[in-house]
């Protein structure tokens, strides 16, 4: 069995890389360890529409729970800060339809999709990797190929086999714990509610993100070890008659790298996209988009090393050096208004919410905000300034 590439992981990043390569002619093997695509599910779901059209996908009915049109931000005090666009501009997705529909687009191109099929190992010889070794229930096997594409997530081994360094410090990951809870009511189930605050969430935030139907997905992500991520998070709920009153019918939790992006994410014939390369967003945890956009990058890269036959760290360079001229300074910015929030005590982001209380802030994203801010009025400016 031989294939230009073998994609190990059908996670956005995987499913992406996989399907532009076959769409560019590739032969592709994608595999995935678990027995079902996009389960369990271990996200928030929200990602913005302007993002998956830029990806050129168009989310199936059935991988869309809900649109939402913006954000309030609420601080310490219960000041909110409002970020509302006319129209809608965000989904909150049913991961479990949304990967399978990438899996399947990538499988229509022509890419061959394994599931419950473990990569256990890279096969190498004389000292360069020519393939990877895989497991599907008992059967143990190799495959070949000219380049094995690390789509594995957070955990992901694959770079390691490498000898990538993709280590992150247990200091550098934020513990999230999400609750899918249903009978709840909340001010207006078109908009996501971002709550902070030392006793909220130190160092992170809450996150209600409205599913339709009286459902949506409450969670959190911090790196505080004082509590537990459940302690805080089921004092929220008990705080917030609207939601304590509700059912919780699903829970998922993972680790998230706020660390940034990890410095190397190619070598001779390997490739790094998604969460196994850190390429999630720091700040605000989501990282959907980035491993779409990264997966399609990788492809670019990969469909002209097989034109040139040359698979060299040097030639899969090219990806490393889009992506990072694309993403990689958004990246770093965010990592240091995360670090500068993280400094923030309660009366700091009172104060910061009570000057943006009244602006005007259309529908910008909490990513978007950042960047903004640092247009906005000079006392502002200053005081941002001043924490960072
Ligand atoms: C609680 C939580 C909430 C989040 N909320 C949001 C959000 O609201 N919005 C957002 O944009 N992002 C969010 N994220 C981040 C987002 O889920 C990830 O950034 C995104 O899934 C990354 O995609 P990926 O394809 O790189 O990795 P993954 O989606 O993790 O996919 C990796 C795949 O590789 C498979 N795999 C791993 N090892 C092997 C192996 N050896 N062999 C075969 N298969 C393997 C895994 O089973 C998995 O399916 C959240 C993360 C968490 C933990």
């Amino acid at each position: 069995m031989k294939y230009d590439a073998a994609v190990i992981g059908a996670g956005p990043a995987g499913s992406m890389t996989a399907r532009d390569l076959a769409r560019g002619g590739a032969s592709v093997l994608l595999v995935e360890k678990r027995p079902e695509i996009g389960m369990p599910v271990r996200c928030g779901e929200a990602t913005g529409i302007p993002g998956l059209a830029l990806v050129n996908v168009a989310p199936w009915k059935r991988a869309v729970a809900s649109e939402t049109k913006g954000s309030y931000l609420y601080s310490p005090d219960g000041t909110r800060v409002q970020l509302l666009a006319d129209s809608a501009n965000g989904y909150i997705l049913e991961r479990r339809m949304f990967d399978k529909q990438l899996a399947v687009e990538a499988a229509k191109a022509g890419a061959e999709v394994r599931v419950r099929t473990y990569a256990t190992g890279l096969v190498k010889e004389e000292g360069r990797i020519v393939g990877v070794k895989l497991k599907h229930f008992n059967d143990e096997f190799e495959v070949r190929c000219s380049v094995v594409v690390g789509a594995d997530g957070i955990e992901g081994k694959v770079g390691r086999w490498a000898g990538i360094d993709t280590r992150t410090s247990l200091s550098q990951m934020a513990s999230n714990l999400q609750y899918e809870m249903a009978g709840i009511e909340m001010d207006n189930p078109d908009v996501m509610e971002f709550y902070f605050g030392k006793n909220v969430c130190p160092g992170g935030y809450v996150w209600v993100f409205p599913k339709g139907d009286g459902c949506a997905n409450v969670g959190l992500g911090t790196r505080d070890r004082n509590q537990t991520p459940k302690e805080y998070l089921d004092r929220f709920i008990a705080e917030h008659e609207n939601l304590s009153k509700g059912s919780v019918v699903g829970v998922n939790a993972g680790g998230v790298p706020v660390a940034g992006p990890i410095d190397v994410s190619v070598k001779d014939n390997i490739v790094l996209v998604g969460d196994s390369a850190r390429q999630i967003d720091p700040l605000t945890g989501g990282g959907i988009y980035n491993a779409m956009h990264c997966g399609r990058l990788a492809a670019k890269t990969i469909l002209k090393c097989i034109e040139t036959g040359d698979f060299s760290a040097a030639a899969l360079m090219e990806y490393e050096t889009r992506w990072k001229a694309e993403i990689g300074q958004g990246l770093l910015r965010s990592l240091r208004v995360k670090e500068a929030l993280e400094r923030m005590t309660d009366d700091d982001l009172n104060h910061v919410a009570g000057l943006m209380k009244n602006m005007s802030l259309g529908g910008l994203d909490v990513k978007e905000l950042t960047t903004a801010m640092l247009e906005m009025p000079p006392e502002l400016l200053e005081f941002i300034q001043s924490l960072m």
